[in-house]
């Protein structure tokens, strides 16, 4: 319980932090677009108009991530509506299949035994599914192209909820990792952000839901997310 109070303090005080330097960014940049726009016309005479339109595109580009980041730091309440389990789970399973096949893995999602309905911010839900998918590639990327990956996703009712297991078969967590992979900034990749699992965790807690992890080094890794579930309603 301890460690839970701490990781909720830190992760608050993530929040503050990323969404103060998130806005800090973006005056900058709102200024430097400002006058590559007031530039523009000396650049054309230049001949270098497309400098200007890469300039512009590239400033747009980091100001979409640092949106979406705002988004998905901010402790807000969730924006719910009521889906379908297994069209939620379809639709990220599609977004995953162009990075799978390049990975040489393969992404199975297994038939649920009876429609489920949650209730869920379909975005956020859908980030942190997405979040685990492509967890589980590097997972996988790492034992080498003859590895060969394989992401099941699953889900199961339980008394008015519903489990949603992701596993891959990818190199595995060792117990240091295992006890800090939901800590922000906890990451064991070159380029990683370590923010995935931890933002994950709390869009999961927003939602009353709970999210576990099972690994073995060497053989693979079980995410399971749990989330209240709903009747489903018609039209
Ligand atoms: P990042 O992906 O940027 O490192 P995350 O918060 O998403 O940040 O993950 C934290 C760490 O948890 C990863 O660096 C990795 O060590 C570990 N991890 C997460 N998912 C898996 C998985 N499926 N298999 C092995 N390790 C994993």
């Amino acid at each position: 319980i301890e460690q839970t109070a701490y990781r909720n303090d830190k992760l608050a005080m993530l929040g503050k932090i990323s969404a103060s330097i998130a806005h800090e960014i973006r005056n900058p940049l709102t200024a430097i677009r400002g006058f590559i726009q007031l530039l523009r016309p000396h650049l054309v005479k230049l001949g270098k108009d497309e400098y200007a339109r890469i300039i512009l595109m590239e400033i747009d580009r980091a100001n979409d991530i640092i949106y979406e980041f705002l988004n998905s730091s901010k402790p807000s309440a969730p924006q719910t509506t009521v889906i379908a389990v297994s069209s939620l789970l379809k639709e990220v399973v599609l977004l995953t299949e162009s990075e799978a096949l390049m990975k040489g893995c393969e992404v199975v999602l297994h038939d649920e035994a009876k429609p489920l309905h949650i209730s869920v911010d379909v975005k956020q839900i859908k980030q942190v599914i997405l979040n685990i998918i492509k967890n589980a590639m590097d997972a996988i990327e790492e034992l080498g192209p003859e590895h060969e990956g394989i992401i099941e996703i699953r889900t199961r009712a339980d008394q008015n909820s519903v489990n949603i297991q992701i596993s891959d078969n990818g190199k595995g967590m060792d117990h240091n990792t295992l006890t800090r992979l939901f800590d922000p900034f906890f990451t064991t990749k070159e380029s990683g952000t370590g923010l995935g699992l931890s933002v994950s965790y709390r869009i999961i807690k927003n939602h009353r839901g709970y999210i576990s992890v099972d690994s073995k080094c060497g053989y693979g890794t079980q995410f399971i997310i749990s989330l209240p579930t709903v009747e489903a309603q018609e039209g």
